[in-house]
């Protein structure tokens, strides 16, 4: 099929490649976008995706075509994930990026501030891309989608998927899952949804409850830290004083219950907000539940509950207001839009 005029010229501007393109020496490329973007297959009546790969399991691989476990997660690379899946060519003409190639456990703020950056770049800014795909390790892919939900906010659908078993395996569901990933990532109804996650025939949203924020990260540079501290019976105080002297610059308490701690550690997170003004937010250690304000407020200090929002979901919010520069009342303020009373 002939290029569109608009594309025709577009392949005669071609940009200088970011770092962060991956280009295997020996793959054939029809066609090169004015960001770097290589796209394998150029049908004009398809929309464009890219797809942005971190690693995880989905790009996992194991000598052993029947194992399941001790496998290398992050060690395909995208290209090689995108030819495992022909039919996806039926659906849209895709890119690979590769990000990072990890365990998920490995990606870090300063891999997710850069790649959202770039979602925001060659996705958002390109008129003539339809969405974005991350493939990504499950263990902490939520935290990955609620950044990118938080701070890719063009309406373009951003779309997370993992897979549970490697690449290598015989009934890899890498693949399948990627392909439904593509579609939704294609599809003009997955428009102004926010982040989601697609694995297993399922589509989630990033971001549940209420009290959503948009941040915008073009000028951020680094997340600052923030730790996040177990509560438990006899939990000592000193937890809460190593983590901030080690250079923690907000807490997240993952709660007892609706965000508890012993007495005297609740002591201590007001002597941290007042005297040493660091934000403490207390969330939960149940997997599900809320922390409404009333249940951690007092006179004392300006104490911030996370609502609905898990500790490692509260960390990525709070390390994104921070960043921000904002102080102790305006993490509070942000975090109560998404709190009961
Ligand atoms: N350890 C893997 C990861 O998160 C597990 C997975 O992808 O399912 O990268």
């Amino acid at each position: 099929m002939p290029l569109k005029p608009l594309l025709v010229s577009a392949l005669a501007t071609l940009g200088a490649a970011s770092p962060l393109y991956h280009r295997a020496a020996n793959e054939t490329f029809v066609f090169t976008n004015a960001n770097g973007l290589n796209f394998t297959q150029m049908n004009t009546t398809l929309p464009n995706v890219t797809i942005f790969a971190t690693g995880g399991t989905i790009a996992g691989s194991d000598s052993s075509s029947t194992a399941t476990t001790g496998y290398t997660a992050g060690a395909v690379g995208i290209l090689t994930l995108i030819d495992a899946v022909p039919s996806m060519l039926d659906v849209a003409n895709v890119a690979g990026v590769q990000v990072s190639n990890v365990a998920s456990e490995d990606v870090t703020s300063d891999i997710l501030l850069s790649m959202s950056k770039e979602i925001t770049r060659v996705v958002c800014n390109d008129p003539t891309m339809a969405g974005a795909v991350i493939t990504h390790g499950t263990d902490t892919l939520e935290e990955s989608a609620f950044f990118m939900d938080a701070t890719v906010n063009c309406g373009k659908p951003v779309v997370i998927v993992g897979a549970m078993r490697p690449s290598t395996v015989v009934s890899a569901d890498g693949p399948f899952n990627l392909l439904e990933a593509v579609t939704v990532a294609a599809s003009p109804k997955a428009r102004d949804r926010g982040a989601m996650v697609v694995m297993n025939d399922r589509i989630a949203s990033a971001y549940y409850p209420t009290g959503k924020v948009a941040i915008d990260v073009a000028n951020m540079t680094a997340i600052p830290r923030v730790a996040i501290l177990f509560s438990y019976e006899d939990m000592h105080n000193d937890t809460l004083y190593n983590a901030i002297e080690s250079g923690a610059e907000g807490i997240v308490i993952a709660g007892a219950g609706a965000g508890g701690v012993t007495t005297s550690f609740n002591y201590a997170i007001e002597d941290a907000i007042n005297r040493l003004e660091i934000p403490v937010v207390q969330s939960m250690r149940t997997v599900n539940g809320d922390v409404p304000l009333s249940d951690v407020s007092s006179d004392t200090a300006t104490h911030i509950a996370s609502g609905y929002l898990n500790p490692q979901k509260s960390r990525v919010l709070l390390g994104l207001l921070l960043a921000e520069g904002k102080n102790i009342t305006e993490i509070a303020e942000v975090f109560a839009l998404g709190t009961d009373a």
